[in-house]
């Protein structure tokens, strides 16, 4: 632990990330740091820094891999109460990077806060959603931010407005290691009719998607134009296993690890899945999800 002499408190070594993950598989964390406050993150970064270990953000863990090995660096979860912290004020709402994104979306119904409907049953954190850029058909999280508060790894803490940021399909160009909070921009309606939409929402989503099963969502991005998920289902890939791996048969782009799945399981099935899809149609599949 020498090389977090003074932080120990907040810092475990050899941590296992995958009861931390949706898929719920992987090794452990080589460092594992859980900062109560920004200042405390402030002195894990640099810390890290001055000890040439790489960093990982942890938020919810909805969208990762972890590789059976594990992760060499450090891996850096900001679940203190400074930063799952949320205030409401005129159509505005600031949501700490680790505040779930699924209680914001019913927090908005109860407010009467229209803007966050389309992330309806999208799991994670604001971090992680923002950093994603998470959305799909109904919308993105990127059309409602005002606001993004990041800190640098060497601790600066500095406010991006919106226009000055770019957010692309699952992704955002924001410099700066951590997310710390976001800040929304929403339009005042009736409660009834939000709800009316997320209900709508969440049915389809529950309909069309696996949601009972250890999953990371959409393994892979839609080429441009096309359905990943048609793709695979056309080459005839749903229910494909390997080992505890399997392709859904609800939805073809959802890998599901059943129990004893190890993460060599589901990169094998990647493979196949890559190299069936190019095959059969000439495209090939870019990940969606993260592998660490
Ligand atoms: C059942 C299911 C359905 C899903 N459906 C959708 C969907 O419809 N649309 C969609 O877009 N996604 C979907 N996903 C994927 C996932 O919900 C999103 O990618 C979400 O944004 C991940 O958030 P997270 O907090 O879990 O991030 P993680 O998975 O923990 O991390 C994802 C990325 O964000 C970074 N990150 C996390 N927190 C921070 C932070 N505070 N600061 C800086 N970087 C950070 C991580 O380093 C990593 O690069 C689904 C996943 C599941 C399991």
């Amino acid at each position: 632990m020498s090389l977090f002499t003074g932080l120990e408190a907040q810092v475990r070594e050899n941590e296992p990330l995958g009861p931390m993950t949706w898929l719920g598989i992987g090794g452990p964390a080589r460092y594992f740091i859980e900062p109560a406050t920004a200042e405390a993150l402030k002195q894990a970064a640099l810390r890290c820094r001055e000890n040439g270990l790489g960093v990982f953000v942890l938020g919810g863990g909805a969208n990762l891999l972890i590789d059976d090995a594990g992760v060499k660096g450090a891996v850096i979860r900001l679940n203190g109460p400074e930063f799952a912290r949320i205030s409401i004020c005129e159509g505005q709402i600031r949501a700490g990077a680790y505040f779930d994104m699924g209680k914001l979306v019913l927090r908005c119904v109860r407010e009467g806060l229209s803007g966050l409907e389309a992330l309806t049953g999208i799991p994670g954190t604001v971090g992680g959603c923002v950093r994603m850029n998470a959305g799909g058909a109904f919308g993105d999280i990127a059309s409602a931010i005002k606001t993004v508060q990041i800190m640098t790894s060497d601790g600066e803490i500095f406010t991006r407005l919106r226009e000055d940021m770019a957010f692309g399909y699952r992704s955002s160009n924001i410099a700066g290691k951590f997310i710390l909070s976001a800040e929304f921009q929403l339009s005042e309606d009736d409660p009834h009719r939000i709800l009316k939409q997320v209900k709508e929402i969440w049915m389809f989503k529950k309909n069309t998607q696996p949601l009972s099963k250890s999953t990371a969502g959409c393994t892979f991005k839609n080429p441009r134009g096309m359905s990943a998920g048609a793709l695979i289902d056309r080459a005839g890939l749903k229910g494909r296993r390997v080992g505890g791996a399997c392709v859904s048969e609800r939805h073809a782009n959802f890998i599901i690890a059943d129990e004893g799945t190890t993460a060599a399981d589901v990169l094998k099935l990647i493979n196949v899945i890559r190299d069936t899809v190019h095959e059969k149609s000439g495209v090939y599949l870019e990940l969606e999800i993260e592998v660490w």
